[in-house]
């Protein structure tokens, strides 16, 4: 069975050589996502030789209210990589103080990807799916870049704006262990599901999820959609193909 894990912080685990050598070996597809660009150049350099880690370019918006500065940085490097991530919007409670801040850089990133063209962006959108639906609709028009919104927990509706826009979803799962969750994600276009760890960020048994651990969601994921394990890793093979080609 091919995997895909288009969203995992490979550089935050211990073991971070070994999890690329292992998806590498694997052949698992695994988006690798940074949270500084100062974080880029060392992913890229492991990724590089590889054919199936990919690095994205990243200023995660939990640490812009410290690290916003970083984005002439971020905007210098965009050039190297087809892909970006981890951006987007956070206004949970302990992140909500930098919203203005963060809707500031999430703007600029948006607008050097509609500049630039051809870009995949691996979006956070956590309390703030509208909002960042609201800023893709204003800064990217049709086509100049693709969204995959990551552990996706907007509503219904959110997700049915979002699919109208063309987002994917990367889908880990977490999001599948809860009613509303796999509510959710049975309500997802079929052909806009991607499967994702978000590892170290969640875990499998009682250690970290790693990039191999993805065979769960797709599990979880083929079993809520009511299609078989095979059918569910195909669709999600099928649908990379799409958004990368
Ligand atoms: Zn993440």
């Amino acid at each position: 069975m091919r995997l895909v894990d288009f969203h995992c912080h490979l550089d935050l685990y211990p073991e971070f050589e070994t999890l690329v050598a292992e998806s590498e070996r694997l052949g698992i597809f695994t988006l690798a996502v940074t949270t500084t660009p100062k974080a880029w150049a060392r992913n890229n350099k492991l990724a590089s030789s590889t054919k199936y880690v990919r690095t994205a370019l990243g200023l995660h918006p939990q640490l812009v209210a410290e690290r916003w500065r970083e984005i002439d940085l971020w905007e210098r490097l965009l050039d190297e990589t087809r892909y970006v991530g981890e951006v987007g919007l956070d206004a949970g409670p302990r992140y909500y103080s930098s919203m203005d801040r963060q809707t500031e850089i999430f703007r600029r990133v948006l607008r050097c990807c509609a500049q630039a063209g051809g870009k995949i962006l691996s979006i956070h959108s956590v309390r703030a799916a509208p909002k960042v639906l609201d800023l893709i609709e204003e800064e990217v028009p049709n086509g100049r870049a693709k969204f995959v919104l990551h552990w996706f927990t907007g509503s219904a509706a959110d997700a049915r704006r979002a699919a109208d826009l063309g987002c994917y979803f990367s889908v880990n799962s977490q999001m599948l262990q809860t009613d509303r969750g796999r509510a959710l994600v049975s309500s997802l276009p079929v052909e806009r599901l991607l499967t994702e760890t978000d590892g170290p960020f969640t875990s499998d048994g009682d250690r970290p999820a790693r990039p191999r651990d993805v065979a769960t969601a797709v599990r979880q994921l083929a079993t809520a959609r009511g299609i078989s394990i095979e059918d569910g890793a195909e669709t999600i093979l099928r649908n990379l193909k799409t958004l990368t080609a």
